[in-house]
């Protein structure tokens, strides 16, 4: 047993998270990846000499496993997070206005922000801090408040249409990918009570300072070789066939790998069509989750026009911004990813209509934006980024453990509590491995999810 062989199918941060801790665990351990590179929904490619994240990605202060997770690949040098909240909020004629956490206890580091925030006026104030006191009362037990949208609760509340534009939008767009009209209920108050209303430095934020194949993929591959574990690229699984002893066999093109358990750790819909028969009741309700786009435009200026490493905006499409000069190897002007998220009204446009559209609107955000000149306009478009955390979707998602303990299954789109993140990736790995560890009678020094 101590020596035995497992396979994880998959290499993003669900794949990777999982080898690594059953790696780390003693067991030998093969990673079949169907891509040519490890880091799955995270990666970067170049584009007339500058590299280009596939979408920007952000992380929190209370992404434990996440961060946890950087530093076990070795790329805790890699990324950035600020020391304290701070977050620019531009609306193109109300100019820019912060929010920022002080060193008061949450929820009350945010209230002197929020009482200079000039993008909402005072009884929107005291709406937002009446909705997150009740936000925070929330029992996430009860799972009916996965059956209604969270802006239909915040409406409840007396919320304006200001208000969820300007601030309640500006949180759940990001970290759900769907507007407070779209997303469940039960969703957003698990983001809001983690990571605003319960412990102060949660929400500080950060990001990776190079360009996500080198923070995730590159690092990930010396990681896993360096712990023992047989990386292999090109290799999509076709199938899994439980044998009647103890074993399980892997499919691989015409290959066959006996293993003693198998984590699945690749999409959904994929998980959906792998999984053998009857080893998950579950299969065609998580295949029914949605998907919701992400677009990222990459804007190349002449020169500066954002004074900020990142800022997001209010009164206008342009979400979030990010400056990216640095990671992308720009030498002359700035380089903009702008991160739109909750992007079905643009996933399917043209990139000229894209461009016809947000730069005027860049300039109306960042004013030296007006005067400058767009070198080059570059557009990603992820349309399955993440799942659609709506109304129902809780009893969708599937825990790691399934009828068969050698067939565990992660992935950001299992029941780990968090939206599709890199940190609920990274936690369905550990509980996968963990699920495993067990099959196997392995009871010590288990992982924890976090
Ligand atoms: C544009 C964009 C922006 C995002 N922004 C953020 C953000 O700011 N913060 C955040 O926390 N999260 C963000 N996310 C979400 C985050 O990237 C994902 O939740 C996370 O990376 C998912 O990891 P995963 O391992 O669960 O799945 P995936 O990354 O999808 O990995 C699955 C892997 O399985 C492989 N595979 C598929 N079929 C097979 C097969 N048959 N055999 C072997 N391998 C197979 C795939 O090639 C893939 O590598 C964003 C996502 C996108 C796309």
């Amino acid at each position: 047993m101590s020596d035995a062989a497992v396979v994880v199918a998959g290499g993003g941060l669900a794949g990777i998270s999982a080898a690594l801790a059953l790696a780390d665990a003693g067991l030998r351990v093969t990673l079949l990846e169907a891509r040519g590179r490890l880091g799955g929904a995270t990666y970067s490619f170049q584009r007339d000499g500058l590299w280009l994240d596939n979408g920007q990605h952000v992380f929190l202060r209370c992404c434990t496993a996440y961060r946890a997770f950087i530093e076990r690949i070795g790329s805790g040098d890699l990324v950035t997070m600020q020391r304290r909240l701070d977050i620019p909020v531009i609306h193109p004629e109300r100019g820019v206005s912060r929010l920022a956490r002080s060193d008061l206890p949450a929820p009350l580091h945010l209230t002197r922000s929020l009482a200079a925030y000039r993008h909402l006026g005072r009884l929107d104030k005291l709406r937002v801090v009446r909705s997150a006191a009740a936000l925070a009362r929330l029992d996430l037990g009860d799972r009916s408040l996965d059956e209604q949208t969270f802006g239909r609760w915040l409406r409840d509340q007396g919320v304006s249409a200001r208000a969820l534009e300007s601030f309640w939008d500006l949180i759940v767009l990001p970290t759900l990918n769907v507007p407070c009209d779209e997303a469940s209920l039960w969703q957003s108050a698990m983001v809001f009570q983690v990571g605003l209303l319960t412990d102060g430095p949660a929400a500080d934020l950060g990001y990776a300072t190079v360009p996500l194949g080198e923070a995730h993929g590159a690092r990930a591959v010396t990681a896993l070789e360096a712990s023992g574990v047989d990386v292999r690229l090109h290799s999509a699984i076709s199938g899994i066939e439980r044998a009647e002893a103890d074993g399980v066999q892997v499919r691989v093109g015409a290959e066959s790998i006996p293993t003693a358990a198998v984590v699945l750790a690749v999409p959904h819909e994929q998980a959906a069509r792998l999984v053998p028969a009857g080893v998950h009741a579950n299969a065609e309700s998580f295949a029914d989750l949605e998907h919701s786009p992400i677009v990222n435009l990459h804007v190349i200026y002449d020169r500066r026009v954002m004074d900020h490493a990142f800022a997001a905006a209010v009164g206008s499409p342009v979400q979030w911004v990010f400056d990216r000069s640095a990671a992308t190897g720009l030498t002359m002007g700035q380089c903009l990813a702008v991160s739109l998220s909750g992007a079905t009204a643009y996933a399917e446009r043209p990139t000229e209509e894209l461009r016809a559209m947000f730069i005027p609107e860049l300039a109306r955000v960042f004013p030296k934006a007006a005067d400058a000149h767009v070198t080059a306009f570059y557009v990603t478009r992820e349309h399955r980024a993440t799942f659609r955390p709506v109304p129902g979707t809780l009893r969708l998602r599937p825990r790691a453990t399934t009828a068969d303990p050698r067939v565990a299954l992660a992935g950001a789109w299992t029941d780990t509590g968090w939206p599709a993140t890199m940190e609920g990736a990274v936690r369905s790995g550990r509980q996968a491995a963990r699920s495993v560890l067990l099959a196997l009678g392995r009871e010590r020094n288990l992982p924890t999810a976090a």
